[in-house]
């Protein structure tokens, strides 16, 4: 009823991925309620995070003057309550709070070099405020130690397609599950985590789609499966590839399109027999039948797309994870036309637009490599002739370690929080207590503004302009709905006047300046404008100015130097550290619906956190008898790094040599437990695998 609001905004979800378009209803002020809007991606659903979810912007903990630590303040450390924070920080003029940061981290600069600085930014950024950050690091410190959460989810899908197909981002968007039959959704929990794009997939079964899912842990989208495959956690390699040799030992390869359109094929064939689905069957539990059946059903497919989560990238072997499906489609011709394609479903509503618009270590916008002399000579022409760093900076993790290995002193951490987010957090948190100055721009004060200098107060996504890019390539218009709180500013400003406090010469004056020169720097965007993005979403590449977008990208070929996708055979390597005698249990993490990562927001909007309260791991009821607990017990959780406790629920759903904790509570931060190694190659950490010991509590 339009009497229940005065006015009513449209902007873009800002939690998940799938970038759900939203009408923002608002009354004296405030943000009263959320609607769903005719989105491309969601058609005017939304699911229970994007209607209930909106709340925290007006919570009384949200930061509403710039704070700087107390001379007299204790350790650093775990100890401010965000409500009460008066004995550790106090008040300051945005004046004050400013020229601190600018003079910490300037200072680091002048007087150790600009290495000893790096920043954290965040894909909750728009991607103006991403373009900024990583120019600022880039531009005012002079070198690419930047980068953000895309390091922790789905760094290794990227390494892999960079590798392979030459791009990134996805080959096509969610929605074309309407022009498949067959669709394989591995290591993602969509009914959970991307729930709007999940009523896609539910519909495309109704239309007699056949949807194999393939997961350690069970999952509600098991209902709606053709195929289920609970295989052993950790052995995706090994049923991959056997599936693959399924589809070569057949003769079930499409060899047009691979003699048309890839190489390495006779190597990759060489390889793939050495994975026999009945040796593989007894390495990843899923029978040999099964395994067949599947690879018939993909190659058999007219059109069949691959959808993949966390559950591949986060392992220390999630590049070769991320090989296999995209040699799985690559040797069945099952992309580069409509109803097919690779589709790595994007945690954060804008990690695709923040790792677009280079807020990564080896590339600046639009994945144009550093070490590239005639790249960095366009960018430079574009920034005002600095000389940009030819060195990759380092990633998260590696960031960590060189503070406790004393080269950086000082970060910038933007709306990010790596006292909740990164693994092992007894070495993350100990390193953010180290750096001499820390400066944290967010909107509450959240764990890691515990170990803060400076906090500047920040804008949440209803009170700033900006553009985000969905997992489709959607790029969308964010508005502003209501005012930011108190002092509080837009995050693009802050930036801009931190840098012209650091000697830069920027001069925006509202993010629609940021977005052209962006636009001038990244081919991704040709065709779309900020005046474009005001009346529609496009996704990109737009190929006129009247063209919504390419839904489906490579039909001719792919952006390598020889034109063809690569095959990049995979080895099984087993996780980094696996069950033993004192440590015999499997933990994996993860999210659940109604919280989002580390909480902050979703633990402060009303409905959320009444629905799910209290930090919770599941165990299958089996586990819980052979401990003589129940359903709602206490459990501890212990690994080599930590120990957290909390109640134990009972599920299905996991084996009964698992346990699944979400990472969303700090009184019993998963991080405290998970396992620091990286894969190699997109150096993301193993989240998804490590080995526990469960006890009563
Ligand atoms: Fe928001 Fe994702 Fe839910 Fe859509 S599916 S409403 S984008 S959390």
């Amino acid at each position: 009823d339009s009497a229940d609001f005065d006015e009513e905004i449209a902007s873009v979800c800002p939690f998940c991925g799938v970038g759900c378009q939203i009408s923002l209803k608002v009354k004296d002020g405030r943000v009263k309620y959320v609607d769903g809007l005719n989105g491309p991606a969601n058609e005017g659903r939304l699911c229970v995070k994007g209607r209930f979810g909106f709340d925290y912007i007006h919570h009384p903990h949200r930061l509403t003057v710039p704070l700087i630590r107390r001379d007299d303040a204790p350790a650093k450390g775990l100890n401010v309550d965000p409500g009460n924070w008066g004995d550790v920080f106090r008040e300051a003029t945005w004046e004050e709070a400013l020229s601190r940061a600018a003079g910490g981290l300037g200072g680091l600069r002048d007087n150790q070099g600009g290495a000893a600085v790096a920043g954290f930014g965040s894909a909750k950024c728009t991607n103006e405020e991403a373009y900024l950050f990583q120019k600022l690091i880039r531009q005012g410190f002079g070198h690419n130690n930047v980068d953000h959460c895309t390091r922790l989810c789905h760094a290794s899908s990227v390494s892999a397609l960079m590798e392979n197909v030459g791009s990134g981002a996805v080959t096509a968007t969610f929605n074309e599950i309407e022009n498949a039959d067959v669709a394989i959704v591995i290591g993602a929990n969509p009914i959970e985590n991307h729930p709007v794009a999940a009523t896609y997939f539910k519909q495309f079964t109704k239309r007699g789609g056949k949807l194999i899912v393939m997961d350690p842990r069970g999952q509600a989208l098991k209902r709606f499966a053709s195929h289920m495959l609970q295989f052993k956690p950790g052995t995706d390699v090994a049923m991959l590839n056997a599936i693959c040799n399924v589809i070569v030992e057949e003769g079930l390869f499409d060899r047009q399109y691979i003699d048309g359109y890839t190489e390495g094929w006779e190597a990759e064939q060489v390889h793939l027999r050495g994975f026999d689905p009945d040796r593989m069957a007894a390495v990843c539990g899923v029978e040999a039948d099964v395994l067949r059946d599947v690879a018939r059903t993909f190659a058999g497919a007219k059109a069949a797309m691959i959808f993949w989560g966390m559950g591949v990238s986060q392992h220390t072997y999630g590049t070769d994870n991320a090989r296999c499906l995209i040699s799985l489609a690559l040797m069945t011709g099952q992309i580069g036309r409509p109803g097919t394609g690779l589709h790595p479903l994007r945690g954060q509503n804008n990690v695709q637009g923040a790792s677009d618009s280079g807020m990564i270590p080896m590339f600046l916008p639009d994945y144009q490599s550093v070490t590239s002399a005639e790249i960095r000579a366009s960018f430079e022409d574009v920034w005002g002739g600095v000389p940009i760093d030819p060195n990759k900076g380092l990633t998260v993790t590696e960031i960590l370690d060189a503070v406790h290995d004393g080269q950086i002193k000082g970060m910038y951490i933007l709306g990010e929080n790596p006292a909740m987010s990164d693994p092992d957090l007894d070495h993350a948190r100990a390193a953010l207590a180290k750096l001499e100055c820390l400066v944290v721009q967010d909107i509450f004060l959240t764990e890691t503004a515990n170990y803060a200098d400076v906090i500047l107060p920040a804008s949440a996504f209803a009170e700033k302009s900006g553009t985000v890019t969905n997992t489709n390539r959607q790029v969308q218009m964010g508005r502003p709905a209501v005012p930011p709180p108190g002092q509080a500013r837009e995050d693009w400003s802050i930036i801009t006047d931190l840098a012209q406090r650091l000697g830069l010469d920027w001069a925006y004056t509202h993010p629609r300046e940021v977005y052209a020169e962006m636009a001038r720097t990244m081919s991704s965007l040709d065709n779309i404008t900020w005046d474009r993005l005001e009346r529609e979403a496009v996704t990109y590449p737009s190929l006129s100015p009247t063209d919504p977008g390419q839904p489906i990208m490579f039909a001719d070929g792919f952006p390598r130097e020889t034109g063809r996708a690569k095959f990049t055979p995979a080895n099984v390597i087993a996780p980094d550290e696996v069950p033993d005698a004192d440590y015999p249990m499997i933990l994996t993490t993860g999210r659940q619906l109604e919280h989002w990562h580390t909480g902050s927001m979703t633990r402060r909007a009303t409905v959320l956190d009444a629905v799910e309260p209290e930090a919770n791991c599941s165990l299958h009821p089996s586990t819980l008898r052979r401990m003589g607990l129940a359903a709602g017990d206490r459990v501890s959780l212990t690994t080599r790094r930590g120990t957290v406790e909390l109640m134990a629920r009972a599920d299905r759903a996991v084996s009964p040599d698992m346990v699944f904790l979400p990472f969303a509570y700090v009184e019993a931060a998963a991080n405290l437990l998970t396992n620091p190694a990286i894969d190699p190659y997109g150096k993301i950490p193993e989240f998804k695998f490590a080995a526990v010991r469960v006890e009563p509590a």
